[in-house]
């Protein structure tokens, strides 16, 4: 069912309780843990203990919200890096609209300062739902409850030629940080009258909107700075999977003479020293420069610690608790989920991740304190730039049906494109306030 924006805007008002509750604020100790590589990095005392695994999109969210909603219960973050560098926003800084990553990087100091959150920088390497303990490369955690929001990793293994040097010379760009700044640098060396080559895989895959976004903004790129270049967009889908209207219509009004979008090509082939992808080995691409997003799963832990489900992609999860079918106590949000769908799935996004944490810590709290657990309800917005100062939009409300989740809404952007400069900056202020959220 499609809405006008007005009556979306009353649905989301309505359906997204929980999610816009619990802005205030709290104190908290904040004292990092000493850490050192002992077997027990931190001894569990009385208090009952939730360990939150990854501090990106959900962990952050879901750390801060079982403390605010109950004190008592100590909260343990574990993530491998100091900072957070966020994907959305990261293709401005690809594309050149941006010089640093200074405004999509967090920090944690904040976060554990306000709400007593202990932070554990170090990699999991074992979540042991039987021994109810997180291995990590510092010691071991024990917990009562263990939270999970780890990401993606890449299915590389079905790409022919794929191997531990390839995303150096094709980056994928798809975990921000180092992989952007590859990416800029190469699409800044090349000259003019180069080749972009992007390639996208299949759904389910992080951000589904997200590889569009970034073939405007490259274009965007190429025909103000390199004019006499072009890029070249292959989908492994048969035909575009997000805001198709609003994309086909950026790319025909404003990027005409740089950009060729090609549906139902997956690549299966790369050939790094002839600088070209290859589809099922029948026709080859060559580009100057070659952004490859291979297909994509759970993150690596979670595979190694037997969450993923039949399919050894993503984890299956409980639509209400968010616990694993596969590890009693352990409780899996954002990317890494099939969460049970009735019609579209919840797309991978960083706002989706946000939604899903916020119930997750109720429901957590709820089953550690013998109170009933509440129904899913949530919201995803995601703005995408098709300039540098125009974006559109999808919104979608979500809701449980039948222990399925459901989206009974959804709204895009008008198709004359009347509110493309107020979306920008909306875009802007979303990306403002979602990393405030997770960084105090
Ligand atoms: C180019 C691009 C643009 C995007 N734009 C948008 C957008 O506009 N809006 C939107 O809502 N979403 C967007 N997304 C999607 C968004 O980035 C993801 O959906 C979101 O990050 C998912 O949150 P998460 O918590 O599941 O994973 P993440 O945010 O990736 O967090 C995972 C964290 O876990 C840590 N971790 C992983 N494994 C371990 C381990 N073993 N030990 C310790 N730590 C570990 C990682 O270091 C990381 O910090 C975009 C994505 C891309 C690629």
């Amino acid at each position: 069912m499609t809405f006008d924006r007005r009556s979306f805007i009353k649905l989301v008002g309505s359906a997204s309780g929980l999610a816009l509750a619990g802005c205030a604020t709290t104190t908290g100790s904040g004292d990092a843990p000493a850490v050192g590589k002992t077997a027990e990095l931190m001894p569990k005392g009385s208090a009952r203990r939730v360990v939150v695994v990854g501090g990106g999109y959900g962990g952050t969210i879901a750390a801060k919200y079982i403390r605010m909603l109950d004190k008592s219960i100590e909260v343990v973050l574990v993530e491998k890096s100091k900072q957070f560098v966020s994907c959305p926003f990261s293709n401005f800084y690809i594309a050149g609209m941006t010089n640093d990553m200074n405004a999509i990087t967090i920090g944690y100091d904040k976060l554990a300062a306000n709400h007593g959150i202990k932070m554990v920088y170090a990699e999991v390497t074992q979540i042991d739902a039987a021994a109810k303990k997180v291995v990590t490369t510092e010691g071991t955690l024990a917990y009562d409850r263990c939270i999970v929001s780890p990401g993606i990793d890449f299915r590389t293994e079905e790409i022919e030629g794929y191997n531990a040097k390839t995303a150096e010379a094709f980056p994928h760009a798809w975990k921000a940080g180092a992989q952007s700044t590859l990416l800029r640098n190469q699409l800044q060396a090349m000259p003019d009258g180069g080749t972009v080559v992007m390639s996208m895989p299949l759904t389910p895959y992080r951000c589904p909107p997200g590889p569009y976004e970034r073939s405007c903004l490259i274009a965007h790129y190429l025909k103000k700075h390199k004019p006499k270049s072009k890029l070249i967009l292959l989908d492994a889908n048969p035909d575009v999977v997000s805001k198709k209207p609003l994309f086909t219509k950026a790319w025909s009004t404003y990027y005409k003479d740089n950009f060729q979008y090609i549906g139902g090509k997956k690549v299966t082939q790369v050939n790094v020293a002839g600088k070209s992808v290859s589809i099922e080995g029948i026709e080859d691409f060559k580009g100057d420069v070659i952004n490859l997003i291979p297909p994509q799963r759970a993150a690596d832990i979670m595979v190694k610690s037997g969450l993923v489900g039949d399919d050894k992609r993503w984890c299956p999860v409980d639509a209400i608790s968010f616990e694993s079918p596969k590890a009693k106590g352990v409780h899996i949000i954002g990317d890494a989920t099939a969460l049970p769908s009735d019609g579209p799935p919840m797309p991978k996004s960083g706002y989706s991740a946000n939604s899903q944490a916020k119930f997750c810590a109720q429901n957590v709290l709820n089953l550690m304190n013998g109170k009933p657990t509440v129904e899913f309800s949530g919201i995803n917005v995601c703005y995408s730039a098709i300039s540098d100062h125009e974006s559109v939009s999808i919104a979608q409300v979500f809701n449980l049906q039948n222990g399925k989740i459901k989206s009974p809404a959804t709204a895009i952007s008008p198709a004359d494109f009347s509110l493309t400069k107020a979306e920008h900056a909306y875009g802007e202020s979303w990306l403002k306030n979602i990393l405030t959220e997770m960084s105090t």
